[in-house]
C-alpha cells in the first residue's frame, strides 16, 4: 500500500471517462488499498481512481467515520435536492456551494466482486455523486450555476497549479492493462 500523488485540475485524466472494472483481481485490491490510504492521508471524504491516474470505475469514501469503496457504481437519485459546500482533492483549497440530490441509492460491487448496495443522504449522498462524476470525467465545478462556475474557474486559474501548462506524462503505478492514463 502506498499514498499516491493526487492529480490536479487541468490534468486530462480527470476529464477522461473511466472504464468499468472487469477483473476483480489482486491488482484491483491494491488499487482500492492505495485509494483508501491516499484519501485518508489527504485527508478527504472521497477519492476516485482517475484522481490517482487510473481510468477504472472505482471510488473510496470516508464519511462519518465509515470508510468504504464502490466499483462500477450505478446511481438512483432522489428528486429532493440539497445545496451546500463541496470541495475536491483535485481542486485543493476551494469550496463552492453545489446542488446535489439529497439521497442516493448506489449499486455496484466490492473488490471481491460481490454485489453491494450503498444508501446515503446528505454528506454521503453528496460524496457518492461527486465521486461517480469523477468516473465520468465530470468535476463538481461543472455543476455550479453559470455565474458561480465562471467565478470558480477564474479563482482556480489564478492558482499556480490551475494555470499550469500541459501536464507531464506520468506512468501509473498500477498495471491496468492499458487502461491507465
Ligand atoms: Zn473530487
Amino acid at each position: 500500500m502506498a499514498v499516491q500523488p493526487i492529480r490536479l485540475f487541468g490534468d486530462p485524466v480527470l476529464r477522461t471517462p473511466a472504464e468499468p472494472v472487469r477483473d476483480f483481481d489482486k491488482e484491483l485490491r491494491k488499487l482500492v488499498a492505495d485509494l483508501t490510504e491516499t484519501m485518508l492521508d489527504a485527508p478527504g471524504s472521497g477519492l476516485a481512481a482517475p484522481q490517482i491516474g487510473v481510468g477504472l470505475r472505482v471510488f473510496t469514501y470516508n464519511v462519518d467515520d465509515v470508510v468504504g469503496h464502490l466499483i462500477n457504481p450505478r446511481l438512483d437519485l432522489s428528486e429532493e435536492e440539497q445545496f451546500g459546500p463541496e470541495g475536491c482533492l483535485s481542486i485543493p483549497g476551494f469550496s463552492f456551494d453545489c446542488r446535489r440530490a439529497l439521497r442516493v441509492v448506489a449499486k455496484g460491487y466490492n473488490m471481491h466482486g460481490d454485489p453491494v448496495t450503498l444508501e446515503g443522504s446528505e454528506l454521503l449522498a453528496r460524496c457518492i455523486q461527486h465521486e461517480t462524476d469523477h468516473l465520468d470525467g465530470v468535476l463538481f465545478v461543472d455543476r455550479l450555476d453559470r455565474e458561480a462556475r465562471k467565478a470558480a474557474l477564474r479563482a482556480i486559474r489564478e492558482t499556480e497549479w490551475g494555470n499550469a501548462g500541459p501536464p507531464e506524462v506520468r506512468v501509473s503505478p498500477h498495471a491496468t492493462l492499458g487502461r491507465a492514463l
